[in-house]
């Protein structure tokens, strides 16, 4: 049998996003996929696991729904912030003569998304310090050989760190009535309050947020996101999505996350999460071949070394493992570190400090 012929054309030249884990590396410090540096503990009731469960677990969009102060109805759940940017490409995105545009370097899902499923893609220019204004945006879809239907924008943006401001979003969205601009927040906690600007989707039809328990919740393991937007737009994606997204076990684990006592908690994780960036920034800025740490509103840190791939094979020889960005667009020697434990970070910074470049 020919397998290469069975499978799609699109498919056949298909590279899957290369996420941390599929990379892999051997190490123990493991600094390389923005993941909280510890697990919390969970009750887990099993009595009821022999059933489906809902495919939109009632008390998990109530509880995620009044976390981010909108509506039930403007909410669906995912697996993971990824489902929600498939569903997304896969609900509004005809087939080879539509498709997204994105702003590189950002987050490697939304083009994947947008190969996956056979859908175009077109890039928009930043300037060069990598802000990135509405007009570049507006310019990327009227510039566009195709009809952009969805735009993604990471804010915090992944790696850059920065947000998208809050009247370039109302000028994109007021300018482009008849596409959807995605706002990804998937690092929204860690950064000031007044950059959430999930609260705009009552006022623009067009805007769409994702969201995460996966990075200041501290449950990448459990595979929960969220798109939050209006409820035409929420009920066109619960056409799409599978008849169970959320397991039983994770909608337990996410209620509980998503108490009041739970979000108190994040937020406290989140806050200490940012002290120890500033305190591995300080530390960063005393060597010799760093050449630019970039301002973040994540929980990493993107760092520009005078030899990006030394520093990360140096660091990857001691079980550190961090994220290199050395082949993305304008990133040559970028290396992305993930906010780990003090204990982690003092590792890498004396593993760094023995550095010799
Ligand atoms: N958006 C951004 C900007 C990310 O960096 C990530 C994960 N690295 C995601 C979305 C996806 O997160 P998840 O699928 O775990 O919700």
């Amino acid at each position: 049998m020919n397998y290469e012929k069975l499978i799609t054309k699109h498919v056949q030249k298909l590279v899957p996003y290369q996420s941390a884990r599929r990379i892999g590396g051997h190490g123990h410090n493991f600094l390389n996929a923005n993941e909280s540096p510890k697990s919390e503990g969970y009750f887990l009731n099993s009595t009821s696991l022999n059933r489906y469960p809902d495919c939109q677990p009632e008390e998990l969009i109530e509880r995620f729904a009044d976390y981010a102060g909108v509506h039930k109805t403007q909410v669906i759940a995912t697996r993971g912030s990824d489902e929600a940017i498939g569903l997304l490409v896969r609900t509004f995105c005809e087939q080879e003569k539509e498709g997204i545009l994105i702003a590189p370097p950002t987050y490697g899902m939304y083009s994947v998304a947008a190969e996956t499923n056979n859908v175009l893609i077109a890039e928009a220019e930043r300037n060069d310090d990598f802000t990135l204004t509405a007009q570049q945006l507006i310019d990327g879809v009227n510039n566009a050989a195709f009809p952009v239907k969805v735009v993604f924008i990471d804010s915090p943006a992944n790696p850059l760190g920065i947000c998208f401001p809050k009247d370039e979003l109302v000028k994109l969205l007021k300018a482009l009535p008849e596409t959807l601009i995605v706002l990804d927040e998937a690092y929204i906690e860690f950064a000031p309050k007044e950059e959430d600007l999930t609260y705009l989707v009552n006022e623009y039809e067009n805007l769409v947020i994702t969201r995460t328990l996966s990075k200041a919740f501290a449950l990448a393991g459990i595979r929960c996101g969220f798109a939050i937007a209006n409820e035409n737009i929420i009920k066109a994606m619960l056409k799409v999505i599978d008849p169970y997204p959320v397991c039983d076990p994770v909608a337990q684990i996410a209620i509980q996350a998503l108490t009041d006592h739970g979000v108190k908690m994040t937020l406290e994780r989140a806050q200490k999460c940012n002290e120890r960036r500033a305190k591995l920034e300080e530390a960063l800025k005393t060597l010799s071949f760093v050449k630019k740490i970039f301002a973040s509103f994540g929980n990493f840190l993107l760092v520009e070394f005078t030899d990006g791939p030394a520093v990360f094979n140096a660091m990857a020889q001691k079980g550190v493992i961090l994220r290199s960005f050395e082949t993305k667009k304008g990133l040559k020697n970028c290396v992305r570190i993930t906010i780990g434990s003090d204990a982690e970070l003092e590792e890498l910074m004396r593993y760094l400090s023995a550095l010799e470049i």
